[in-house]
């Protein structure tokens, strides 16, 4: 293979790989906190670190980085595996930060021990006054000099729920002088009398991310930890935690980076997504506005869609902001592979062909997908009354105006020719009816000399009393800017787009009437859509899910 095409962790890896690690040696993990559903920012982790298991297979474990009870829950656990499973992975383990509480605990006590950790008795506020400047040296605490019996005795009355609140941390003893921040004695534990979805109320101290993170990787033995690269000066300290733990005949992990990825007209940052719920800007977390994993597929997007914009985006050493539209266009060059193609009509205006016998109808022969043969053919219903698009009929128009004008000729979709001959207005004026003629030889398919005959336009429609109804979304961007959340001052949601939903009545051909909620179809000459879980035995409801490039006979 080309060494080129590796990304910069792939060469880390191959790097390890000839320097001594041993192909069974790689195992990695995706570590979400459940305090949200996940987003198309962490589809590049997953595609990352669930790509990397399948091109060197090896093991990838779900690990939910759950230390902190005040926003963790099970509903988000269970919408991370739902996630992460129909994007098209499957997890080694299953693993939680919690269930290493304990072994996380015990080895706190040896570095109590080792005079590596004490107990501090101040308050967050007067620690954090300490800390000092980046170029100043921080103040040691008046407890960091504690002996360790009295340390151990405090940290087991903290585990005990002897104490409140705030009352007393558990800090590692490192240096207040460090040019790392990070490195000036950072808190391990806190008091938190709050019951955690999985441990309950067996613990009152919960470890913080730096002291659980590194641990955990040991436990688990991974050996590249992929994290995002606001934890770059966070490496320094996960190493100082291994370093006092590790064995010698163990795998030390190793903490890497890469840059978060950021889509445009959109946010990536689950609090702020817990805003637009929380707010009711969108309905849900699953919203199908909502840049999440959930609200994307209740849209119409495939996981294929997904993983093939992650993987053409790769992964970066800086961060930038990734144009939605290459994520849509990805969407439409799957959706142009796999969606049926249908015909429906949003904006209705009626057309009777006046040499069409009344109460007559017709079953034409209409192709599923035209990339696909095997998707077969089906029948659609044509008749004497048919409804086309508004704006596909004007009375007059110029040469390149390749619809339906007033003595001009257009193709109907798998249909016939039309010409149009007179049309109605009602009393302001607009027209509410089309009388047009067909030409009965012209028969789409039919082989005659007519059916081949060449008209500009064609255009799709129903039959009028073919014709099912169902509610419509379309959708326009959430945001307003391409970038909400880069204004300093301005807050992401004042940039909110008021009208990103429009719910409208479409009429659909009747062979959508058996369909079910998931399915995707291609609306011809409108876009790709799919129906919505709102949709029930009395109404079918429709998500717009992405629009095709408009070059289809406009
Ligand atoms: P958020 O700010 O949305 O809460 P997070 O990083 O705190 O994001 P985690 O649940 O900790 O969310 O993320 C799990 C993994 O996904 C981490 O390794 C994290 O670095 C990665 N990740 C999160 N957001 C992005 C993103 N926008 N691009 C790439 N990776 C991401
Ligand atoms: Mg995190
Ligand atoms: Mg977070």
């Amino acid at each position: 293979e080309d060494v080129k095409s590796l990304n910069f962790i792939e060469h880390i890896i191959e790097e390890d790989l000839r320097s001594g690690y041993a192909k069974d040696d790689l195992r990695f993990r995706f570590p979400p906190e459940p305090n949200g559903y996940l987003h198309i920012g962490h589809a590049s982790s997953i595609c990352l670190n669930f790509g990397l298991g399948l091109r060197y297979n090896a093991p990838v474990n779900l690990r939910f980085d759950d230390t902190n009870p005040t926003k963790e829950e099970k509903e988000y656990v269970d919408a991370i595996k739902e996630d992460v499973a129909w994007l098209g992975y499957t997890w080694d383990q299953e693993c939680y930060a919690s269930d290493y509480f304990q072994q996380l605990y015990d080895w706190a006590e040896e570095l109590i021990k080792k005079e590596k950790a004490y107990v501090d008795s101040q308050s967050s506020e007067e620690i954090a006054n300490q800390k000092g400047t980046p170029t100043e040296a921080g103040k040691e605490s008046p407890y960091r000099n504690r002996s360790v019996e009295e340390n151990l005795k405090l940290f087991e009355g903290m585990k005990n729920g002897e104490f409140e609140e705030g009352a007393h941390v558990l800090r590692a003893k490192i240096d207040m002088a460090s040019p790392n921040m990070l490195m000036r004695d950072p808190v391990m534990y806190r008091i938190l009398h709050k019951a955690h979805h999985r441990t309950n109320t067996d613990w009152c101290i919960y470890p913080m991310y730096d002291w659980t993170h590194g641990e955990s990787d040991y436990i688990e033995q991974v050996s590249h930890s992929l994290c995002t690269l606001e934890f770059l000066p966070h490496r320094e300290l996960y190493n100082w935690f291994l370093d006092q733990l590790v064995d010698s005949d163990k795998l030390r992990p190793k903490q890497r980076e890469f840059a978060r990825r950021n889509l445009s007209h959109t946010v990536v940052s689950k609090r702020k997504l817990l805003q637009l719920v929380e707010s009711g800007a969108v309905e849900g977390w699953d919203d199908p506005r909502m840049p999440t994993i959930s609200g994307l597929r209740r849209r119409g997007y495939t996981p294929e869609s997904i993983r093939n914009f992650a993987d053409t985006i790769g992964i970066a050493k800086r961060e930038n902001v990734v144009d939605v539209s290459l994520l849509e266009f990805h969407l439409r060059e799957h959706l142009n592979k796999i969606a049926p193609r249908v015909m429906a009509v949003l904006n209705p205006l009626k057309v009777v062909i006046t040499n069409y016998h009344e109460g007559k109808e017709e079953w034409l022969d209409a192709e599923n997908n035209p990339e696909d043969e095997s998707a077969g053919t089906r029948k659609i219903p044509f008749s004497r009354e048919l409804y086309i698009e508004q704006e596909d009929f004007r009375e007059e128009a110029n040469r390149k105006f390749f619809r339906l004008k007033l003595g001009g000729e257009v193709r109907l979709k798998n249909g016939y020719i039309i010409k149009a001959e007179s049309c109605s207005k009602d009393s302001s004026g607009n027209i509410t009816e089309v009388q047009c003629s067909y030409d009965p030889k012209s028969k789409s398919g039919s082989g005659t000399e007519e059916s081949l005959r060449k008209v500009k336009g064609t255009l799709h429609w129903v039959s009028v009393p073919h014709a099912i109804t169902a509610e419509v979304r379309l959708y326009d961007r959430l945001f307003t800017d391409a970038t909400p959340d880069g204004h300093k001052e301005k807050d992401f949601m004042e940039f909110v787009n008021p009208e990103s939903l429009t719910k409208i009545t479409g009429y659909l051909e009747p062979s959508l009437q058996n369909a079910k909620v998931g399915d995707r179809f291609q609306f011809q000459r409108l876009g790709y859509f799919n129906v919505d879980k709102d949709s029930s035995d009395e109404k079918l409801v429709f998500n717009r899910t992405v629009t095709l490039r408009d070059t289809w006979a406009k």
